[in-house]
């Protein structure tokens, strides 16, 4: 049975005590999901091996895949990696918020947290409900994205519910996440660092705290056969939706032109820009719209519940423009190549 509870004010007396439960969940070995900033997270006790297996056994994710591990404090990291000065320049710029660091790991976190890494990665959530439940709970949480594996990671209980209904204890509702893409993920070498999972934190914003930040190049293309990745993530076809996915390059108008030329034919979901509703309406289109032309932070934050919503209105084809690659674009490019399993149309 999974118990669902609202929770807005962490602060409330009600929500005090749920939090207080959920808590003894996690101390018990239990799995909450708890909402971030970011996605919602799939979480249990960071130190605690069989919490973390029952981790990926909710999810459906591959052992091999490892996990974020939730903390209250910045300074919380020492207790289970070895920091560096360059960790805490990092935590003073964007701590709590969405980034996460790789560190090499303490004894303290078990193996099956970091599937038998020698780093761990670790993160300070912003948000209130889950900074409160960090602190209620007084453990590190571990906590991947609270999707069925391969699934686009959930930004509402809604999308939760879906997939974790009677596989954890318990589904702290916290409303809308305010991201709506993972976190960003680095990890340190000395005094340099590789971008391995672009996100809110951008390439430009880790650039004024590290002078050498490398991006990863699989950020930006497929894994060759056989490749062993820094983040065992990349591996895997991530957010897809069952319905093909295609990402439109090439001047604006002409991809109105080619998706009105394809909707004579074809029934079309297209996550479109909200300047578009008018010129795109027609029978055989379902409109998505993901915010302004130039609002990124808004097509981050509807991205994935458009993928979902896409993919329940039985189209032949979902057609979405190509993100750019600069500031918050590179992380909508990299979750949109995945979920089209990289195919791009030049028109
Ligand atoms: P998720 O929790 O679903 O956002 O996924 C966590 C991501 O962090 C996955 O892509 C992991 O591969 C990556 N990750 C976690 N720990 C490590 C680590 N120690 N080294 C490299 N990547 C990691
Ligand atoms: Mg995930």
């Amino acid at each position: 049975m999974t118990e669902l509870i609202k929770i807005t004010d962490p602060g409330l007396p009600d929500a005090k005590n749920a939090l207080k439960r959920a808590a003894e969940i996690l101390k018990n070995g239990g799995l909450v999901v708890m909402p971030t900033e970011t996605v919602y997270g799939l979480g249990g006790n960071g130190l605690d091996e069989n919490a973390a297996k029952k981790i990926y056994e909710a999810k459906g994710r591959p052992a091999d895949n490892p996990l974020i591990l939730h903390i209250e404090k910045p300074e919380d990291a020492e207790k289970y990696c070895h920091t560096s000065p360059l960790y805490f320049a990092l935590a003073k710029a964007f701590m709590p918020g969405p980034l996460t660091v790789i560190m090499p790991k303490k004894d303290i976190v078990p193996l099956t947290v970091t599937a038998g890494l020698d780093t761990v990665a670790v993160r300070c959530p912003e948000h209130k409900v889950a900074n409160a439940l960090i602190h209620e709970a007084g453990i590190p949480i571990a906590a991947p994205s609270a999707n069925l594996s391969g699934k686009p990671s959930p930004t509402n209980a809604k999308y939760v519910l879906e997939d974790m209904d009677g596989r954890v204890d318990m589904i702290i509702d916290g409303g809308e996440c305010e991201i709506g893409l993972e976190s960003t993920i680095v990890m340190i070498k000395n005094d340099s660092l590789t971008l391995l999972r672009p996100g809110a934190v951008t390439y430009d914003a880790l650039s004024l705290v590290c002078v050498k930040v490398t991006i990863d190049d699989k950020v930006i293309r497929m894994l060759k056969e056989n490749e062993k990745p820094l983040s065992p993530g990349m591996k895997y076809k991530h957010y897809a939706p069952n319905t093909p996915l295609v990402l439109l390059d090439g001047e604006e108008n002409r991809q109105i032109e080619f998706i009105k030329n394809e909707m004579k034919t074809k029934k079309c979901a297209i996550l479109c820009y909200d300047e578009e509703k008018d010129t795109l309406n027609h029978k055989n289109a379902f409109l998505i719209p993901i915010g302004m032309r130039d609002d990124l932070a808004s097509h981050a934050k509807k991205l994935f519940t458009a993928l979902r919503d896409a993919d329940k209105l039985s189209c032949d084809i979902i057609y979405a423009h190509l993100p750019p690659m600069s500031g918050l674009g590179l992380a909508l490019y990299n979750r949109m190549i995945r979920a089209a399993a990289h195919t791009i149309l030049k028109v």
